[in-house]
């Protein structure tokens, strides 16, 4: 499942990997709100799919926060309420389930190269309210030492320097994110990807250098996850999608023009590497399904010992 900041989407796979159950619920507030709403998820999958809940082999749970996957924590998510919850326990007592738990981002890069049918090296560049990566290398995450691998957002690139709240200036998720779009154009309100575009098409200024700002940003995210990486693939996810091809068109237009005047960045090749997640796509919750499966090597897809508690059916993740 993936928590989000306003749904929890939830899937259950098969032994192959595959999708036969999905549900969507708001997400409460707070850790009691939390674990209702993933406990709720489990038992709509389990009716869904004709099952006991006591049937499905592992729940793996994708959350944006730090997560601490050796203690099985989250902590400060805080668009959901959570200072500090001991998720994987608490979840595990309701559901009488093993559960592990993953970063929401990393979780959507393992999904996105899973659903995109994506080998080698992927990063999975999330744009949303705040902007983050995720890498998969040959299938399997990368978290890094301590799970910071990703927090590109972070990254100091901008002259104009606006605060971050992370304390530093200038940071990308200052430039190309939700929140950035939001102090960029505050005529767009709480919500200016909805009416971004119309705001540039009827010439609106602001909106049209709030909107070419965050194109610059997205390339340089790009830009830099080549650079730090190398991956075969950047697939571009998050909610800043909605701005649709232009969006994707502009990024690549640049990474073009970029390329154009530097030789180095023409042999790198940046924007033929650029996919777009598709639209509706449950890569978070897919990808915490199999991140988690994955760290039990014993009920890793394919093997043979892959079934589930009860012998009668095939396994099933959720
Ligand atoms: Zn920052």
């Amino acid at each position: 499942m993936d928590i989000g900041g306003s749904k929890t989407e939830a899937v259950a796979l098969d032994d192959t990997g595959a999708i036969v159950a999905s549900t969507r619920l708001p997400s409460a507030q707070g850790p009691a709100g939390v674990l209702r709403t993933a406990e709720q998820v489990v038992e709509d999958l389990a009716r869904r799919t004709d099952r006991g809940v006591d049937e499905f082999v592992s729940v793996g749970v994708g959350i944006p926060g730090q997560v601490d996957r050796d203690r099985g924590e989250v902590r400060g998510a805080y668009n959901l309420g959570i200072d500090l919850l001991p998720l994987r326990e608490r979840l595990r007592e309701r559901t009488g389930l093993p559960v592990g738990i993953e970063n929401d981002v990393t979780a959507a890069a393992v999904g996105a190269a899973h659903l995109m049918g994506l080998s080698g090296t992927v990063a999975y560049l999330n744009l949303g309210t705040g902007l983050a990566a995720g890498y998969v290398v040959d299938g399997r995450p990368l978290r890094g030492a301590h799970g910071v691998a990703g927090e590109i957002g972070h990254l100091p690139v901008d002259p104009l320097a606006r605060p971050c709240p992370c304390g530093q200036l200038g940071c990308l998720e200052t430039v190309a994110s939700g929140s950035a779009l939001r102090s960029s154009w505050p005529a767009g309100g709480a919500h200016p990807g909805h009416t971004l575009l119309a705001a540039v098409d009827s010439g609106d200024e602001e909106a049209r250098a709030a909107f070419d700002h965050l194109v610059r940003g997205a390339a340089a995210s790009v830009r830099l996850l080549v650079l730090a990486l190398d991956p075969d693939t950047v697939v571009i996810g998050g909610g800043l999608r909605l701005l649709g091809p232009r969006l994707f068109d502009g990024l690549r237009a640049t990474l073009d023009r970029w390329s154009t005047d530097s030789p180095f960045l023409a042999r790198l090749e940046l924007s033929p590497r650029v996919q777009v997640l598709p639209e509706d796509s449950s890569a978070a919750a897919v990808g915490a399904a199999l991140a988690v499966a994955g760290d039990d090597p014993a009920g890793a897809f394919g093997a043979s010992s892959g079934v589930g508690r009860s012998a009668k059916r095939p396994a099933c993740r959720a």
